[in-house]
């Protein structure tokens, strides 16, 4: 079997169009403020892109960017600016700040309907109640590329392997709220393939570079890679692709699977939350 690529370059490509779309409808552009904190030159890179594809699909940027050495107070202080700016429609924290700041005492400021990162407590808490809220971008954008690729989830065995706040949790929620049979995979699993191969659905977000091989693979199961690695041969994830694509029925590429979704994401969040802040009765739910 070589596998379908499921083209996540593509599938990014048309929500952003979908989302500018929708900007042009609105009686007001959205806002965004990414906070950029020192200057960590991988959350540089991120951060310009968001903002880049921000303005190209019609919104606001506006950036704060911040000293290394601010203090928490004084960060404190700008999340609470933001938070009551009516112009700002969406504030994003960009991750990892420096040691000496406390990011989920800062994350707690943000309003929960400016939280286009889906990452607060009262976001995560509302996802993992089922509620209509944000949700954390990554995984959804793994939801919206198997909706796109025609998977079928109801009934599905879905594993997912990783348990973090910002992708493996949040996915696994997804995917049950989607009525698939989830299991969660981390590192204390014991025989971890044995697990993965009994996946439908097989979400890879542990970090580690191409530990799925085809052996953790069923043979027809459709391969979600959410790891990014940069390596000396190049950017890898968390599957061994060539390998288990012979294994698969479908598999995202690295590159251009589920990261360009990720921004896609975040710029559909930012409309929901202008959309949501306004007053609209939007579907935001999991
Ligand atoms: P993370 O916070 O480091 O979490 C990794 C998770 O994987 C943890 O739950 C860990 O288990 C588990 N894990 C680690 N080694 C394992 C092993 N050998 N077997 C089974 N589970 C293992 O990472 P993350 O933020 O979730 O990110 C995961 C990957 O996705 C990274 O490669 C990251 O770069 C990538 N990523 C990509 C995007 C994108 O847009 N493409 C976005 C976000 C993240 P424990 O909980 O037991 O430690």
């Amino acid at each position: 079997m070589t596998a379908e690529l499921i083209d996540g370059k593509a599938a990014a490509a048309e929500l952003r169009a979908e989302v500018a779309a929708e900007v042009a409808g609105l009686p007001a552009a959205p806002g965004l403020a990414t906070v950029l904190v020192g200057d960590d030159p991988a959350s540089h890179i991120y951060v310009s892109s968001k903002r880049k594809q921000c303005t190209q699909a019609g919104m606001r940027d506006l950036h704060r960017h911040v000293p290394g050495d601010v203090t928490q107070e004084e960060l404190l202080g700008i999340i609470d600016g933001l938070a009551e700016d009516p112009e700002v429609t969406g504030i994003l924290l960009q991750l990892p700040l420096p040691g000496h700041l406390d990011a989920n005492a800062l994350l707690a400021r943000i309003p929960p309907e400016k939280d286009v990162d889906g990452l607060t407590e009262r976001s995560a808490g509302r996802l993992a109640l089922g509620k209509p809220g944000l949700v954390p971008c990554t995984p959804s954008g793994v939801m919206h590329l198997l909706d796109r690729a025609g998977v079928k989830l109801e009934g599905a065995e879905a594993v997912v392997v990783g348990r973090s706040s910002l992708v493996g949790k949040p996915q696994a929620q997804l995917l049950l709220g989607r009525n698939a049979t989830v299991t969660t995979c981390h590192s204390r699993t014991r025989d971890l393939a044995e697990v993965t191969r009994r996946a439908d659905v097989l979400v890879a977000a542990a970090g580690v570079p191409r530990m799925i091989g085809p052996d953790a693979v069923k043979p027809g199961a459709v391969v979600i890679d959410v790891g990014m690695h940069r390596l000396e041969s190049g950017l890898c994830g968390d599957v061994d692709t060539e390998a288990v694509a012979e294994v698969a029925s479908a598999i995202t590429p690295v590159p251009g699977g589920v990261g360009p979704m990720t921004i896609a994401m975040l710029l559909r969040n930012t409309v929901l939350a202008a959309r949501l802040l306004a007053g609209d009765a939007v579907g935001t739910g999991p």
